[in-house]
């Protein structure tokens, strides 16, 4: 069987079984942002891996290593944010072809010390090896988080607000400039750093987490589309997404009139925005929303509803529904 036939979450889906099946009830193994293990009475540890490979997930020609470090570091962190924990510690694995000189490497590590000085986060181990033709990056997290607090996949409710913390589509425009090679107009320039440079929104995460009312929580790396479908696998319930209400940055908008791309979806199924995606009970949205509009400076969007798993995944726009033409990233579909 081809992997094509699986495809990504397929083929999670079907190795996790054996492992979920003899997990102790105090830990949370494969299927969310990190793995939870129970860790001291007032914190659980939380651990997160992320891999990042020369053209799969970069172009080495087109972003410089120290972005590329710190983006590393950075998308490793955002699963940690999506649990609503606090990033500790970090383990580099790098391989590395001939063609990479010490200068490229010294560049890398100095992205991702800029991004773990600022997080606070110690560096404390790795791997390295040589590799064939492409760079390849591992990294994993060490967090931590108050057991009681702790976000999933698994908490969506029927009747939820479906939310963003920010903006989406930045990245996967951003990408799109790159791949096309389009002038670097400012836009350009503002869309391609979303790419190179995504925030983990860990204050947003540990704020939403002290939040009563916050359910769900995961970070948007592969498109609000596959995104919403995991909630819905864990939360066994389905969803409707407003397409109109996606907040869309006006760089987005300008350059996919420029162009003649389709900013919704690119919004929808570009991935790589390493914002929060999180379900809230209907009654504390407004208030919630409120008070994270006062502290963050931007709101926190309500892009749909957490609906019965019959509904499966609806987009609708201004009331009608419509068929999307692209979907989420999967590595083999
Ligand atoms: P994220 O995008 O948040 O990093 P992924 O979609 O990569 O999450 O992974 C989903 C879940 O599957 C996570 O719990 C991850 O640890 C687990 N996972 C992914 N690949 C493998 C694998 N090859 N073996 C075991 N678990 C995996
Ligand atoms: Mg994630």
């Amino acid at each position: 069987m081809k992997l094509s036939t699986l495809g990504e979450f397929g083929f999670i889906n079907r190795i996790a079984q054996p492992f979920l099946k003899n997990l102790p009830p105090s830990i949370i193994g494969i299927g969310d942002d990190c793995a939870v293990l129970p860790w001291k009475e007032d914190a659980s540890l939380l651990v997160t891996t992320d891999m990042l490979i020369e053209d799969i997930h970069f172009l080495r020609a087109q972003i410089s290593p120290r972005d590329l470090g710190y983006k590393s570091l950075a998308v490793n962190l955002s699963d940690i944010a999506a649990m609503g924990g606090i990033p500790e510690s970090t383990y580099i694995s790098l391989g590395i072809p001939y063609d990479v000189d010490v200068e490229w490497l010294d560049e890398f590590y100095a992205g991702l010390h800029e991004l773990a000085e600022a997080e606070h986060i110690l560096v404390l181990g790795g791997d390295t090896t040589k590799s064939p033709t492409h760079v390849v990056i591992t990294i994993m997290v060490l967090g931590k988080a108050n057991p009681g607090l702790i976000k999933y996949r698994s908490a969506a409710k029927q009747g939820d607000i479906i939310c963003v913390t920010d903006t989406v589509g930045d990245s996967g425009c951003g990408l799109r400039y790159l791949i096309e090679k389009k002038p670097l107009d400012d836009d350009g320039v503002y869309l391609i750093n979303r790419h190179h440079r995504p925030r983990a929104q860990l204050d947003e995460g540990s704020w939403l987490a002290l939040r009563e009312g916050v359910h769900a929580m995961m970070d948007v790396s592969d498109g609000i589309d596959s995104d919403v479908h995991r909630i819905m696998e864990r939360s066994h319930c389905g969803a409707e997404i407003h397409i109109e209400h996606l907040p869309l940055s006006k760089q987005l908008t300008r350059a996919s009139k420029r162009y003649g791309w389709q900013a919704t979806e690119i919004a929808v199924a570009g991935g790589e925005d390493y914002c929060l995606l999180t379900t809230i009970a209907p009654e504390q949205y407004s208030i919630i929303s409120e008070e994270f509009k006062k502290k963050f400076n931007r709101p926190l969007t309500n892009i749909g509803f957490i609906k019965g798993k019959e509904t499966g995944l609806r987009y609708t726009e201004n009331g009608k529904q419509i068929v999307l033409h692209q979907h989420g990233f999967d590595h083999f579909i």
